[in-house]
This record gives structure tokens, sequence and C-alpha cells, in this order.
């Protein structure tokens, strides 16, 4: 067993590469490969990810705050602390937080890296949210 108390866990930047505002990773596990990848990320109001697909799908549980999930069809979820989002594999979205709440999920991914879209999420689109 592995036991990291919550001081332990190292919330770093995530930069402004693949998100829009200020967001932070807390990795849960480390997964050089294609097995489990747990990272908590907590979107400040206002932010957001890019565009992107997981190859495997991404399991998303909302920890606390308010946000916004929205898929490239327009199809767009208001999601609060309890909810899941399960985004099938492939399936272009973004999410991240609403424009008053802060938002933190936990992200359950398989299948390595997220791929990115190098598309940002415009004010147009996340506003529709
Ligand atoms: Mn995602």
């Amino acid at each position: 067993m592995e036991h990291t108390p919550a001081e332990g866990i190292s919330w770093v930047a995530a930069g402004d590469e693949h998100f829009t505002g200020t967001v932070f990773f807390g990795p849960l596990s480390a997964a050089l490969d294609r097995s489990l990848y747990a990272l908590g990320v907590l979107f400040e109001p206002g932010a957001r990810t890019d565009w992107h697909t997981h190859p495997d799908g991404q399991v998303l549980y909302i920890t606390s705050g308010a946000g916004k999930v929205q898929t490239d069809d327009g199809e767009t979820v208001r999601v609060s602390a309890g909810d899941v989002v399960f985004s099938p594999a492939g399936e272009k979205h973004w999410h991240g937080a609403t424009e008053t709440s802060h938002m933190m999920h936990l992200s359950l991914t398989t299948g390595g890296a997220t791929e990115w879209l190098t598309q940002k999420v415009s004010d147009e689109d996340y506003r529709r949210g």
C-alpha cells in the first residue's frame, strides 16, 4: 500500500499551452504507459481546457464547484460536485469552470496522453455553455 497525505500531492500550474485561464494539476498516479492515470484538476472561474480527445475515453468526477462540459456537436452540460461525465474514445470536447465558480474534477484515463487539437475554446463557445 502507498498512502499519500493530501499535503504530499504536488499541485502545479498547468500553464497556457493547452488551457485558457488558471488551472492546476494534482497528479494522483503516474502512468507512463496505457494503465490508469488519475489526475486532479482545479480550474479557476472562467478557466477551461482547449478542445481535445482521449484515446480510450475519460471519466470526470466533479469534486467541488461548478463547471461545463461541451462536445463539438454543441451539446453542453452544466456539472457540479458529485456529477460524473464519461467522454467516449475520440469524442472532441472541452471542460472547465463556470464564469463565477471554480471547478475541481478527478480525471481518470487509460490509453496514454490527451490528444490536443491546438484549438482554444472561443469565448463564444464558452459562453454558450
Ligand atoms: Mn477531456
